[in-house]
């Protein structure tokens, strides 16, 4: 039987494990603290357990931490790191260090099956949903590169590399709750951003699994439009989608929703596209973050025109909504948000309709 990988294990999964060996649940805070805050790498460094249940842990776990194969800089000190998720395919996470933070965004599925028009990760189609030891891993890989690096840690977190994290949500949530757990990471909820295309069931359960930050992936403020840049729209149309948002919003008692908008040029750019996106986020607990759209070869989008990202920017302030512009990092070595492409080598067109929900 092979060995199940400690890394991404709750505390609940621990508390069964040991429950089933007869022992106390105290020893799950043990290992997650060896693990997560002591940086252990084997079982039998964890010394303050006894030896017979070491060996007993052991016997079922291994503590497997993924490597990554390339690392890749760019010129604005964002890193790019590729790690191998077996079957010869890879996943991304991007490290982007700002002044006063710096933020990992990692990857939750081997490529994406929801298909928007816009997105590299999209294009190739889905392969298979990460285990919380694959996403966790990528955390605890790349903390470990910034120590011996000397470079700054992570103080933020953004599901916004590769997949949907929420067709795929318990083991995000699973990370989620380590990153946010006091006693282990204790990155505040503020730090810990879930972006999702708008899978509008599992923003309803997610309110009740934590209370993250959310991020929703709009780009266009009508249905006609949204259907044809995020077709999970179909399935779940815009005034569905800010009903659930609005309950995540007061579930969790958050101050606002993020709305993500990607700038694409004479397609959702015009100022009256801003008035109407304006007008539906009116009285909405709302910040929007303009995406400049990142090229990736086999699209034909053009990125909207500085000028005109700045109005759109302007429409939106002049009518209260906060609004700011994501600047674009790490391009020069396609790290940008959209266009992390891993190698998902199948490349089954198992797109959307086909993924259960
Ligand atoms: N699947 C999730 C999270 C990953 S995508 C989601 O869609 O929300 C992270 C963000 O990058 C999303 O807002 C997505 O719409 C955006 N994005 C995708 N492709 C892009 C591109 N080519 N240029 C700019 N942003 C892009
Ligand atoms: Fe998937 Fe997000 Fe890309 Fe859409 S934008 S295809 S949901 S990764």
């Amino acid at each position: 039987m092979s060995k199940l990988n400690l890394i991404g294990k709750s505390e609940k999964e621990l508390n069964d494990f040991f429950y089933s060996i007869g022992e106390r649940s105290y020893r799950s805070k043990q290992v997650l603290s060896w693990l997560h805050k002591k940086g252990a790498v084997d079982i039998s460094l964890m010394t303050d357990i006894s030896m017979q249940v070491r060996e007993k842990l052991s016997n079922q776990f291994c503590i497997d931490i993924p490597v990554p194969i390339s690392v890749h800089s760019s010129a604005d000190g964002t890193q790019k790191f590729l790690f191998p998720v077996g079957n010869d395919q890879f996943i991304e996470s991007v490290y982007i260090p700002e002044a006063t933070r710096a933020t990992l965004c990692i990857s939750s599925q081997v490529g994406c099956a929801m298909d928007c028009s816009f997105c590299a990760t999209g294009y190739q189609g889905f392969s298979r949903n990460l285990d919380a030891n694959e996403i966790m891993g990528q955390f605890i890989a790349v903390s470990s590169y910034l120590n011996s690096n000397n470079l700054k840690p992570i103080s933020n977190v953004v599901f916004m590399g590769m997949g949907e994290p929420l067709t795929n949500l318990t083991e995000v949530v699973k990370v989620t709750n380590l990153l946010m757990s006091d006693l282990l990471y204790g990155i505040s909820r503020r730090r810990v951003t879930i972006s999702t295309s708008g899978v509008v069931p599992n923003i309803y359960k997610l309110a009740r699994e934590t209370n993250a930050s959310l991020a929703i992936s709009l780009h266009a403020a009508n249905d006609k439009l949204r259907n044809e840049l995020v077709p999970i729209n179909k399935f779940y149309n815009i005034e569905q989608l800010l009903e659930a948002c609005n309950f995540y919003a007061k579930e969790t008692k958050a101050r606002y929703i993020t709305f993500e908008y990607v700038m694409l040029k004479e397609i959702n750019d015009s100022l009256a596209a801003a008035n109407e996106l304006a007008t539906l986020l009116k009285n909405f607990p709302a910040k929007v973050n303009l995406i400049p759209f990142n090229p990736f070869s086999e699209s034909s989008y053009q990125c909207s025109d500085e000028n005109q990202i700045n109005k759109f920017c302007k429409v939106l302030q002049s009518k209260g909504i906060f609004t700011s512009i994501r600047k674009t990092r790490g391009d020069d070595i396609d790290a940008a948000c959209g266009q992390l492409a891993g190698k998902v080598n199948d490349r089954i067109k198992n797109r959307l309709g086909q993924q259960k929900l």
